[in-house]
Order: C-alpha cells, then structure tokens, then sequence
C-alpha cells in the first residue's frame, strides 16, 4: 500500500502547511478538519488535517502521533474549513493562523498531554539502575539510555507526572522524547493522557493584586521605574493593577486579554514584591449569573411584522439572501431578531448573532437569554479559556443552537445553520486591527452564501458599502422608519462653539451646564459623550502652540490621567509623569488643550453638586467595573455619565432625556477615508440613547463645524442625506463602495531598512499594475498610491512606510494580492528589520 499522507496545519504563523504520513496500522487517514498531534521539532503540536494528499514527497516524513477527536467528528466542519481556507486566500493570512481563529484556544496548539509513571515504568528504572538484569537476546527488557532520562525525569516529578511539553524541553535535550514516550506507553511503563484541563484547576485561578510597597512613597517612583524597567508592557500591566479598587483581586483569565505573555510580565513584578499572587476561586461568568426574567414576543408593528415576512419567506426558500435592516434606534430590530430566531428554532435550526463588543451589551444577550433561555451560548472577551472550550462544545454539539457573540463568533460551529444577524453591521469593531485581519461582517456573508443561510444586517447608519448594495438591489432593504414606543426621535440642537464659548477645561458651554442642572433637578438622567477616538489633544504648548506628543509615536496621541497624575500614550502604551515644559521648544508651558472623561467628570461634579456623576471609558470598565457601572446608572444610583464612544452602542437607559456631545466634529480633521462616516454614525448613535424611556429626550450638539454635512445632518436625523453627499465624494475618487482597497504597511525600527523595503514592495506592485494597464484599454483597473510615510509615522518607535493599492473591481486586486503574497514573507523568509503586513479592505488609513 503506497503511504497516505495528511497535510496539517500548524500554529506556527507561517504560510504553509506541513505534510505528515499516517501510520500504516491506522484503519483510515484522518479526515479534514481532525485535530492530529504532530511532532514538530521536539515539540508535539496540535494541528488541523486540510486534506489528505495522495503523493508522496522525497525524503522521510514524520508520522502523525495521535487524532484528538472521535472517527466521524471533526473538530471543524467541512464548511467551517471552507470558510477559513477562505479567509485565508482573502485576507492573505498565514495557514496556520486561521484556524485559531475558528477553533477555542484549548483545541490548538501546544502538546498539553500528560505523561505518567506507572508501577511497571518505577520498576523497570530501578532494576536498570541497579544492573540487575542484563538483557542479551530474549531477555527481559532493559530501557536504553534515554528512556531511562524519561523515566527517570517522571518518577522525581510530583506525583510522578510531568507535562510532555515540559519532558521535551528538559536540558540536555532528549532526542525523539514524543517516540520514546509512545514506546514506553506501548509498555505499559508509563501512561500518557490528554489533559484538557478538566480538573480542579478549572475551579480555581490565579488572581493578583497590587501590594502596597512604594505606593505614594516619596522617591517610590523612581524605584518601581527601576524595578519596571523598559517594558511599557510591564509598566502598562501595573497600572491596571494600580487603578483596581483597593484589595480587589484581578484574575488571570481577565489580565491575559490585554497581556498575552502576562506570566513573563508579572513574574518581574512579584519578586521584589509589587504585586502578590493567589490561588482563588474562579469568578463565574458575569453573563451566566442568573437567568434574567423571562420575557414573551411583542405584537409587532406592521412595519416589523412586513421584515418578518420577508426574512421568513427568504429562510423558507433555503436559499442564500442578504437583508439590510435599516431602522432608526429604537425602532425595534432586535425585536424582529428575536422573532425571526424562534421562526428558526421551530425549524429546528441554529442562529449566530454578531454585535460589536459584547462586553459593552450584557443588556442585548440577556434579552435573548430572556427569550431562548439555556439555548444560547453568550461568547464573550471575559470567558476563561475553559468556560470558552465549554460554550464552544456544547455549540458543537447542538445543546446552544444559538450563539451570540463578538466578531470571532463567526465561526462559531453551529449547525444546521439558518440566519446570521449582524446587529449595528456599520461598526468598526467588526474589523479585526492585528493578526488575521478579518471583517467578521463580511466573513458573515460568506458563511451564508456557503450554508445556504439567511444574512441580516441591522443598523441605523449603514456601512455605505452596505447602502449601495441594497440601494442597487442586491440586498433585500427592510425598513423600519418609526419607533413602536410613542417616543419620536430626539430633538438635537446644535450649539455653535464659535458663538458659544466653551470652558476651555472642560469644553462646557453655558447652554450645557443650564441643560444639565435643569435635567438633574428634574429628577432625569444626561449622557455626556467625548467624542474622543483614542486621539486626545491633551497638552498643547503655550508658547509656541505645538501639541504635546508621545516620544515613541508622531501623534498627539497622549492623555493625561488626572487621578494618577500621568501622560499616557493611547498608541503605545508609553507613561511619563506630567511634563514641564514643551518637548518642541524647550520653553514654553504646557496647557491642557481639551478635556478627558476624568476632567469632565470632576468639573461637572463641581459645577452642579446635587449630581451624582459616573464614567464610562476604557479606564473605569473593566469585566465586572463595567457591568457594574453599567447597572448602577440604569437604576438612577447617579444623574450623568460622563463617557467615550463605548456609550453610543446599543444601551437602553430609560431614564436618560439629555445627551450632550461636548465636540460633535472632533475627529472630522482626521486624514482618514471614513472620517466622515464614522462620525456621522457616532453623533446617530450618541442622540439615540435620548428618549428611550416614558419622557421624550433632547440631544445639546456642541461643534465648531456645525455646517459640516456629518454634524448637522446628523442633527436632522437624515441618513439619506449624508449617504448622498457622502457617496458622491466617494465616487469621484473610486473609494469604496465604488472601488476597493488593499493597504500595504511595512514597518520596523530602522527608518532606511523601511523605506528600502517600502520602495522595492511598491516597484513590484507598480509592475504589476502596468502590466495589467498595458493590456487593458481605458481606465486602468489598478491604480498604486505610494510608498509614502503613513499618517502616524511612527508608533512605538517603529518608522512606518505604507502602499494603498486601489481596484476597481475585486477580481483584479485579487489577483494582484496573489502576485504580493509570497513578497511579505508570510513563510519565514522574510528579512526579520521590516514587516510588511496587508490590511485587505481597510477601514482606516491612519
Ligand atoms: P433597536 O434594536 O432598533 O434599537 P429595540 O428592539 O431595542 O430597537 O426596541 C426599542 C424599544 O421598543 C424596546 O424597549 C422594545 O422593547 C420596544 N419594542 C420593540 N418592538 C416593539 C413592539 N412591537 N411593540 C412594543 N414595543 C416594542
Ligand atoms: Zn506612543
């Protein structure tokens, strides 16, 4: 029998898979989608089959060790592997980092088996060791040297057992350690099982704290500077634990999202005694605990009842449709999710909804907990590893036909898949920012399209991608145009800044503060929003006007944490105490430009004591902080929230009858293709959290561009009209949705390694479009912008170059990010100064 051969996929972040053979004694090959072990190096790694390769290759193959699931089960679906072979090629990302994205991070990578003494392993060591049989010919069985290492590397472990990944780093090396193990395991000497972390380290967790060693010393900053050292990671990592309520816990599970090489990081910072560790009790899942009321569907509106119909009747056809639901807020979509997702469970079918954040919304997927109860499964950032393995298994085995969940829920392995919804569709969250750099939306359409599903986008301001499609008609356009509450759409008011001055601490304008005390008095709620973007103008020298910028990124990128009394860099992650004097003169004084959440927040506090202020940023919400904030401003424990964009998704405070934006156009001067979009779906989003409740809202509007298309017509509530104007400028410059773009940026350390590499990667992709252009007539299908330094040319010291290539249609910007790929170094044999990184269909330039 000629050999069989599988080719697997490794996480090992390069391009290529690898080709093992099967052993012969195996009935059958693994079939795709099987989670195989491989040895690799000298370590075992858990890979997934692509396919079964029927040709031998030269040269002698390592044979796959181990399946990891049953005969008949592969861990990924024949369509779920289609969808990442699929990623891959558009996306143009490594094969090995694609399925990480589909699979729970327990089901990939490392060796986690292991390997056991047993009696007959003790005894054949001892006898070995004391030369008391000799073995010649047929004689009992003596271990050679190196499983006699092995052996004996078990019996001094505790409880005589040892992690096979720790036997195959043991100094001095031990050669071929997985085939020796899998000899002893033959004889009975030893006992290797696969441990997916099932015990009792599922129930407890390491948890850290801040001690209070060199807190508020004098002298003490210089020392945990010392102690730090150059690792803003490190210094990052402190901080967090710095700002927790005092003797609060913070768990592992929570600090590795931000901190993947967190055991590195933290192990500095315990030894001389910053932090402390502890084994404690597991948290439980904030969205598992309790099960919220029960709730039954409301009679829907004639305009719901019409989306219904049609979404219901595209399901019933089988085959693959796409909807837009284009609703004003509140107008009732998630109304219409919910009954569409128990037509489909009388089908019998599965759903996966997709929102932005999940974190930010517990209030949505209780609403479907509410409904469907213990049939969905809520994928969320804040899952530990095994509560993530857990979810994804009870998927898989049809037990939560429905999924909600952030973008990765894409992937989620739901069966006899019926709809996908993509609530808020427009949000740019859905765009994975590094490794596989993924839409989930569009990733959406595609597992659709492949399933034969229904696809439902849902949003008040449409991507225009999404308008024009279904202003083309290729998307079913479902419109709910009234709210079903008596409530009409806020009033929005627009306050000029040129007229009205506003504190130029606090950018409070007269008008704000009255509307804010009078609300208050009222006994109602107010949002304030910043509309910050991550890019604060915090500190701007008062003699020469420069903006203060971080030293390792060329943005004005800093924010200046007043409670902490620190500059901290939103790029990067760089903190230095607060500066004296401008970096760019050398002189002048620094003044606070504009204000941060934390200013606003004080200032408001002491402008109107009868308030009880909360805030909502990335600083203050944090797993439980959030949720916790989040409750405590729905049940009127505070009057204003003072927060950053995360208050524009989806939340429904009753109470709330004002919100104010402190500087609508903020961000509008940004050198960026969606800038203007993306406000105008901000200030849409922002205004909706006004009204929802028994009282009719009111949206104050501060601006200094109040005549700009994207504050004033989101003032009117009018998408139609900012999707036109906003629509022809895209046109007359074939941006998308009237073309399509690839972003190249090449990056790293030494500015001339980067501009060397920018400038060969563009001669390539300029030969490729001419050649294309020669043999064409007319408007030349690709077009090369760059290489040119990028609008922030440097962030954590890295010099970045970029190319923006731009299509008028898919095929050919497919074929030429085909010819780029094997440029980019994606198998390792890149030069390790650069990296040159794609970013296919972009949404943002910076
Ligand atoms: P959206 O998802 O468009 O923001 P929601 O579905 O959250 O809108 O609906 C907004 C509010 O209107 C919610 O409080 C919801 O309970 C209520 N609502 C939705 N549909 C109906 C209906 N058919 N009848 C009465 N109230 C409804
Ligand atoms: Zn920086």
């Amino acid at each position: 029998m000629s050999e069989r051969l599988v080719s697997v996929a490794l996480p090992v972040g390069l391009d290529r898979a690898f080709t093992y053979s099967v052993p012969a004694e195996w009935a059958s090959a693994p079939e795709p989608g099987t989670r195989v072990l491989v040895p690799f190096g000298a370590r075992g790694l858990v890979g997934v089959v692509r396919d079964v390769v029927g040709e031998p290759t030269a040269g002698k193959l390592r044979r796959v060790e181990e399946t990891l699931d049953p005969p008949g089960a592969p861990s990924l679906t024949p369509g779920l592997l289609r969808l990442c072979e699929w990623v891959q090629d558009y996306y143009v990302a490594p094969v090995g980092e694609v399925y990480r994205l589909a699979l729970p991070g327990l089901l990939t990578g490392a060796d986690v088996r292991k390997a056991s003494l047993t009696r007959a392993g003790e005894a054949a060591l001892a006898s070995s060791r004391d030369f008391v049989l000799t073995s010649q010919g047929g004689g009992p069985y003596v271990p050679s040297v190196a499983e006699q290492r092995v052996l004996a590397a078990l019996a001094t472990a505790p409880r005589q057992e040892l992690a096979v990944e720790r036997l195959t780093s043991l100094r001095p090396r031990i050669n071929g350690v997985l085939r020796i193990l899998g000899e002893l395991a033959a004889r009975e000497l030893c006992t290797v099982r696969w441990d997916d972390g099932a015990d009792e380290a599922a129930r407890v967790e390491t948890h850290y704290r801040r001690t209070d060693y060199l807190r508020g010393d004098a002298g003490g900053e210089a020392k945990i500077q010392e102690i730090v050292g150059r690792s803003k990671q490190r210094r990052a990592l402190l901080d967090m634990l710095e700002t927790a309520a005092p003797g609060v816990w913070l768990p592992a599970g929570e600090l590795r999202g931000p901190f993947p090489r967190l055991r590195e990081l933290i192990g500095g910072l315990l030894e001389p005694g910053l932090v402390v560790a502890e084994e404690r009790l597991r948290a439980l899942d904030p969205f598992a605990a309790g099960t919220p009321e029960s709730s039954t569907p409301q009679a829907p509106t004639s305009d719901q009842q019409r989306a219904l119909a049609s979404l219901i009747a595209d399901m019933d056809a089988g085959a693959f449709a796409v909807s837009l639901l284009h609703g004003v807020t509140g107008s009732g979509k998630t109304e219409v999710y919910l009954q569409l997702i128990a037509e489909v469970r009388r089908r019998g079918g599965g759903a996966i909804v997709l929102v932005p954040e999940i974190a930010l919304t517990p209030q949505l997927s209780d609403r479907f907990r509410a409904r469907f109860g213990d049939t969905v499964a809520v994928l969320h950032s804040g899952l530990t590893p095994r509560q993530r393995l857990d979810a994804w298994q009870q998927i898989r085995m049809g037990l939560r036909p429905i999924v909600i969940g952030a973008r990765s829920a894409v992937f989620a392995p739901v069966a006899d898949l019926k709809v996908i919804v993509v609530d808020e569709e427009h949000d740019p969250s859905f765009k994975q920012e590094d490794g596989v750099r993924y839409n989930a939306r569009d990733v959406a359409l595609v597992r659709a399209r492949d399933e034969r599903a229904l696809a439902v986008l849902g949003s008040a301001t449409p991507a225009l991608e999404t308008y024009e499609q279904a202003r083309a008609g290729r998307y079913r356009w479902l419109r709910l145009d009234t709210r079903p509450t008596p409530r009409p759409l806020p009033k929005v008011e627009l306050v000029p800044l040129a007229v009205h001055r506003p504190d130029p601490d606090t950018l409070l304008t007269a008008r704000m503060k009255t509307a804010l005390t009078e609300t208050v008095a009222a006994g109602e709620q107010a949002i304030l929003f910043l509309n910050r973007r991550g890019f604060a103008t915090t500190l701007v020298c008062g003699s020469c006007g420069a903006l203060h910028q971080c030293p390792d990124c060329s943005a004005p990128s800093m924010t200046y944490h007043l409670q902490r009394n620190r500059l901290m860099c939103h790029l990067c992650g760089h903190i230095e105490g607060p500066p004296e004097r401008c970096r760019t003169c050398g002189e002048g004084e620094l003044l606070h430009g504009s204000a941060g959440t934390e200013r606003v927040e004080l200032a408001v506090s002491k402008e109107i004591p009868r308030a009880r202020v909360l805030r909502l940023d990335r600083d203050t919400s944090r797993g439980k902080g959030l949720i916790e904030t989040l409750t405590r401003f729905r049940n009127h424990e505070a009057d204003i929230l003072v927060g950053t964009q995360m208050l524009s998704k989806g939340h429904d405070f009753p109470g709330v009858t004002l919100v104010g934006i402190l500087q609508a156009d903020h961000g509008l001067g940004m050198p960026d293709l969606r800038a203007a979009e993306r406000t105008f779906q901000l200030l849409t989003q922002v205004s909706g959290r006004a009204g929802r409740g028994e009282r009719a809202g009111r949206v104050l509007m501060q601006a200094y561009a109040v005549s700009h298309p994207a504050v004033a017509l989101a003032a009117e509530h009018d998408y139609a009209g900012f999707a036109a104007w906003e629509l022809e400028k895209r046109q007359q410059l074939g941006n998308p949705p009237f073309g399509f773009l690839a972003l190249l940026r090449i990056s790293g350390p030494d500015e001339v390694a980067v501009r060397r590499r920018a400038e060969q990667l563009g001669a390539f992709v300029r030969a490729c479009v001419e050649g294309v252009a020669s043999k064409q007539e007319g408007r030349a299908p690709l077009a090369l912008l760059g290489p040119v330094p990028s609008p922030i040319e440097r962030v954590n010291r890295k010099i970045r170059w970029q190319l923006l290539i731009r299509a008028s249609a898919r095929p050919p910007l497919r074929w030429l990010l085909k010819q780029l790929r094997p440029q980019l170094g994606l198998d390792g044999s890149g030069d390790f100064k650069t990296s040159a990184v794609l970013d296919v269909d972009p949404q943002t330039l910076l």
